[in-house]
């Protein structure tokens, strides 16, 4: 018999910035290690159809699923954990429901009634919660609210999943709630009130969660855990301690010793089952903890005051770093601040580069000469998106002494247009939704790096731009030694590039650290890392040689 497929609810009170998504994340990893076929979807409360056209400071990095949907981030973070990819439907915003609901308005689909939050917003969010589960490939479907119980936005996304779990009726769908025990340092206490609060709040709006989990520095009592259940109606054994943790990567196990995953699975009546099988993880989380080298990779980028603007490359470090069983330490380094007579003090101390993505000018000179750097002194380098297309600049400049070459993006009179718009670029002047977005395959030259990285001869990665390397300029780069790596066999555009004869230089068009995960570590990081750790041992081997003479 083919099972209804359960919905879990999370939402989150007290205060944002709890690490909802890491929560949601790990306990469907939990689910998932249990056998259940699980995802989770995203709701955001802003208006925004996506966060592709958002400033990276409003909300950190956009992630950009397989079918070119750009995201939050926190669908990094699902696909992270569940080793499985996310796609549109995992993340909807309130912008994308009302665009739905007015289309449908202007087609005359409402029969001339007004038309209104509720039902006709709450019944397209129901429609959306419920698009993953009909697919018939989940068994259980997580949903995660954004923003904080009592925020106007998140209203009707609250209302929604309530009306949902009535009409699915007991045992289909559950209310886990997110909040917060502040510690008092004067007198010693975890203080429970603002919770009781949250959870107020939540039953004002006719829910009441099954289960609590609770972020706090310290440990929780069973006292307090008595009567966080006494006063907010829940069991005790559903009040969970989420204990700050060192890593994000410990969140799983945490939470499943407090028997998260246990007490999910009881109240939906799917338990018992077997254990979770966790072995994986666990031995991931030992690599992780007891690295043998440690190397320092210096990411030069112009978001650097906000690092969640490059999660997924930091966490791809965290997976590279456990494949080589190496610590990694990431130096964030702002692009406007490198210049000529400081490169050397920024980037000496460093065993490699990585030139981030971006967009817009600001900042691209301090790339380009982290990138000069990186090549003249051997140092090794990862160019990403951006960082590709800053290392044929550099090159064209200073190799090929095509001093004015230049992006299109950034200097649209350049004499020699080495990265520039394709013809079905030129006419667009939307900015949301039009970049080069998702999969695409890229054909790897034998006898490349990019080759003896990938083990295989055809890819498929992530993209998110709009300029390309000009292909006018192919044969003069590559007779000049730049190999051209990678192309995509669909429009013949370049996709990586590479140095050969230096220890580690190559750059993509693409965007490998949207598909690094745990499980699998994606192959170019694992790679760069293991350089980076080559260039340190040699150096120590060049220091010591010194000292003994
Ligand atoms: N701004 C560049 C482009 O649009 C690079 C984008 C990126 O790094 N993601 O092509």
């Amino acid at each position: 018999m083919v099972r209804p497929t359960k919905y879990l609810f999370i939402t989150g009170g007290v205060v944002s910035s709890l690490g909802k998504g890491i929560v949601a994340a790990s306990l469907a990893r939990l689910l998932q290690s249990r056998g259940f076929r699980v995802t989770i979807q995203k709701f955001d409360p802003y208006i925004n159809l996506d966060p592709g056209t958002l400033n990276p400071y409003e909300h950190g990095e956009v992630y950009v699923t397989e079918d070119g949907a750009e995201t939050d981030l926190d669908l990094g973070h699902y696909e992270r954990f569940l080793d499985q990819p996310t796609s549109q439907a995992n993340n909807v915003t309130t912008g994308r429901v009302y665009e739905t609901v007015i289309r449908r308005e202007r087609m005359g689909e409402y029969g001339g009634r007004t038309v209104q939050v509720v039902p006709h917003i709450t019944d397209e969010i129901k429609r959306r919660i419920c698009l993953l589960g009909e697919t018939g490939n989940y068994d259980i479907v997580l949903t995660e609210i954004g923003g904080t119980v009592g925020d106007i936005e998140s209203l009707p996304f609250i209302e929604a999943a309530r009306q949902l779990h009535y009409e699915r009726g007991r045992g289909e769908s559950l209310f886990i709630h997110l909040t917060l025990l502040p510690y008092i340092t004067v007198t010693g206490e975890l203080k429970t009130k603002p919770t009781q609060h949250s959870v107020k709040q939540l039953l004002e709006l006719g829910v009441q969660p099954d289960i609590l989990v609770c972020r706090t520095e310290h440990r929780l009592s069973s006292e307090i855990k008595s009567k966080i259940a006494l006063f907010c109606n829940v069991p005790v054994d559903s009040v969970i301690e989420a204990r700050d943790a060192e890593t994000i990567y410990d969140v799983p196990l945490k939470l499943m010793r407090e028997g998260l995953d246990e007490a999910v699975l009881r109240r939906l009546g799917l338990a018992p089952t077997p254990e979770p099988d966790m072995d994986a993880w666990r031995d991931f989380l030992k690599r992780l903890k007891n690295p043998l080298d440690e190397v320092n990779v210096g990411l030069v980028g112009k978001y650097v005051e906000l690092p969640d603007a490059y999660k997924s490359i930091l966490e791809s470090f965290v997976h590279a770093a456990a494949a080589n069983e190496a610590k990694v330490n990431v130096t964030l380094i702002h692009s406007e601040d490198v210049q000529e007579e400081n490169v050397e003090r920024y980037l000496a101390p460093l065993d490699g580069v990585v030139v981030a993505p971006g967009f817009g000018k600001r900042g691209v000179q301090g790339k380009l000469i982290a990138i000069q750097y990186c090549r003249t002194r051997r140092l090794p380098f990862l160019g990403i998106c951006l960082g590709m297309q800053m290392a044929c600049i550099e090159f064209g400049r200073n190799v090929l002494g095509l001093s004015r070459c230049n992006s299109t993006e950034f200097d649209a009179s350049t004499p020699d247009p080495v990265i520039s718009l394709m013809e079905d670029q030129l006419e667009v002047t939307q900015i949301g939704g039009t970049l080069r977005l998702g999969n695409w395959t890229c054909d790897i030259r034998s006898g490349t790096l990019a080759e003896r990285i990938y083990g295989t001869s055809r890819v498929v990665e992530r993209h998110r731009h709009r300029y390309e390397f000009n292909n006018r300029y192919r044969e003069t780069f590559e007779a000049a030694g730049l190999v051209l790596s990678g192309i995509n066999p669909d429009n013949n555009l370049v996709e990586i590039v590479e140095l050969p004869g230096h220890p580690f230089f190559i750059a993509t068009q693409y965007h490998p650290e949207y598909r690094s995960t745990v499980m699998r570590p994606h192959p170019l990081f694992v790679a760069f890392v293991a350089a980076m750790i080559r260039h340190r041992r040699h150096q120590e081997a060049q220091q010591s040689g010194d000292d003994s003479r």
